[in-house]
């Protein structure tokens, strides 16, 4: 018999993994990310990220009404003391399709890049192409992407400040190869959520620093404006929800809304020029009135 205290933890753990099902379903469904048929490849790190997509998405696809298959692929970029074991191991206990692509990326990356630069970006190119490839010989249409609300959010300041662009991290996209759809199934889902549900779960989790790379300190200062950001109600969650809801002819690309000849009817907004700029409510940042009957 459970005491007070497990009850209560085993009530929160179901409230937490209900939680992450709903927001993987809404971004599934709101993008329309997985159709009937799909192949996925799940692109496995062995962080808790992609261990959660993974869990998430084999619960959404056990109760979808439509049939698509998932394949959980890991790339063994040879990066000192991998634990190769680990993941294929985990992926038959789950008994489901897998496969290890094994390429050394990681001497390339260090036989090019020189001493104390960051290897991050020729490390990412070279992952990429692999992965494309792999992606093909798999017959695998769809690629899954491990990216959280946090990352999207980090993305979008990156660009802003260091960029000088509006531009984010998509939840869907079409790859360079134009081949293949990316998704991110884990676009409206916080990282915190993620990091317990790794704890709760006890995903064997391969650490993220073997290749010895530096972390990337500008998006860790991101991280960390948006962690001070979080003590304010909302702030967060209506910036997230503002990348849903741009409006082009109260920003200023001539490329995204035609000022030249300009018209009432593109007047969308109204004339609101002199009034004082409404302010939205805190809300949850998310579509709540939607038809999710798919992937609930
Ligand atoms: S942290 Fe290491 S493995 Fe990851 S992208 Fe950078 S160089 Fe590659």
């Amino acid at each position: 018999m459970k005491n007070k205290q497990e009850a209560k933890q085993h009530y929160e753990n179901n409230k937490l993994e209900k939680r992450l099902c709903r927001l993987a379903g809404e971004a599934i469904h709101n993008f329309n990310m997985i159709e009937d048929s799909d192949k996925i490849m799940v692109c496995m790190s062995g962080g808790k990220d992609s261990y959660a997509m993974l869990d998430i998405l084999l619960k959404l696809k056990a109760r979808a009404p439509i049939n698509f298959s998932i394949i959980a692929v890991n790339l063994d970029q040879k990066q000192p003391d991998f634990p190769e074991h680990i993941l294929p191991n985990y992926f038959k206990s789950l008994g489901i399709d897998y496969h290890i692509e094994e390429q050394d990326t990681y001497s390339i990356v260090k036989r090019i890049v020189p001493e104390g630069k960051t290897t991050c970006g020729l490390c990412s190119r070279l992952r990429r192409g692999i992965l494309y490839r792999v992606a093909d010989e798999l017959g695998a249409n769809k690629i899954a992407l491990g990216h959280h609300r946090d990352d999207i959010l980090e993305t979008v300041l990156l660009n802003l400040f260091y960029g000088g662009r509006l531009k984010g991290m998509p939840p869907k996209l079409l790859s360079d190869d134009g081949k293949h759809i990316i998704i991110r199934p884990l676009a409206y889902v916080q990282e915190k959520d993620l990091e317990e549900y790794a704890k709760v779960k006890q995903f064997p989790i391969i650490p993220c620093n073997l290749c010895g790379s530096q972390p990337n300190l500008q998006r860790g200062e991101m991280k960390k404006l948006i962690q001070s950001w979080s003590k304010h109600t909302g702030r967060v969650e209506n910036f997230f929800a503002a990348l849903s809801k741009v409006v082009p002819s109260h920003l200023m690309d001539a490329n995204l809304f035609d000022f030249k000849t300009l018209s009432n009817m593109q007047n969308v907004e109204g004339d609101i020029a002199f009034d004082d700029e409404p302010c939205a409510a805190p809300n949850s940042g998310l579509n709540n009135n939607i038809n999710l009957v798919k992937f609930r």
